[in-house]
């Protein structure tokens, strides 16, 4: 089967709000005991600090999208330094986690032969891993969510990585994508998926 052996993360970006669509996904990865990846945004943070701390009181790791999503490939070095020295402080004053990875907005200067090197140094200081993802659901483009068609597009990437045996899929927290959270777990399991803990 197409997930024989392999292993899955999943993870959430663009969060913690909207706060309906994130306590439904919460419940969704609580029924099925799955612990994921929340990707938030600083400014995110600051307005919804219930919803950052559900996400860590659920077991689920908390990190760095930057502040207010630009491309940090295009911003100058102190821009990038304030979007995720700013986005540490708050989700650690929030959540009193300190969160150890960055997925820039867009995977833009993230991705390898394309990293950029201001968002590389300053990650550096701050501690913090450069990561992006292996399959893009698309979950936000119309129609929004994880239906047939989404399902269809991200079983061919997995097909085309016959050899990869461990992937992070990107998910963003929307009513389409917590609507449908559920029977793309079932999906995946049913392909064989092991879906690990980050
Ligand atoms: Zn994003």
């Amino acid at each position: 089967m197409l997930g024989d052996e392999k292993r899955i993360v999943l993870s959430f970006d663009d969060g913690p709000g909207p706060v309906s669509a994130l306590e439904s996904i919460l419940g969704t990865l609580r029924e099925n005991d799955i612990k994921a990846e929340f990707y938030v945004l600083g400014d995110e943070v600051r307005q919804f600090p219930e919803a950052t701390r559900m996400i860590v009181d659920q077991g689920h790791d908390i990190q760095n999208h930057s502040w207010s999503h630009p491309n940090l490939a295009q911003e100058t070095e102190e821009e990038v330094r304030r979007e995720l020295e700013r986005t540490q402080d708050i989700i650690e004053e929030v959540s009193g986690v300190r969160p150890t990875k960055i997925r820039p907005p867009y995977g833009a200067g993230g991705f390898r032969g394309h990293l950029d090197p201001e968002l590389v140094r300053v990650a550096e200081e701050l501690s913090l891993a450069i990561v992006t993802w292996d399959i893009d659901t698309e979950d936000w483009k119309a129609p929004q969510g994880l239906g047939e068609e989404k399902i269809a597009y991200i079983e061919e990437q997995f097909t085309q990585m016959p050899r990869k045996v461990s992937f992070n899929v990107l998910m963003h927290i929307l009513a389409g994508t917590a609507r449908d959270l559920p029977s793309f777990i079932s999906r995946l399991r049913e392909w064989g998926f092991t879906i690990a803990e980050p």
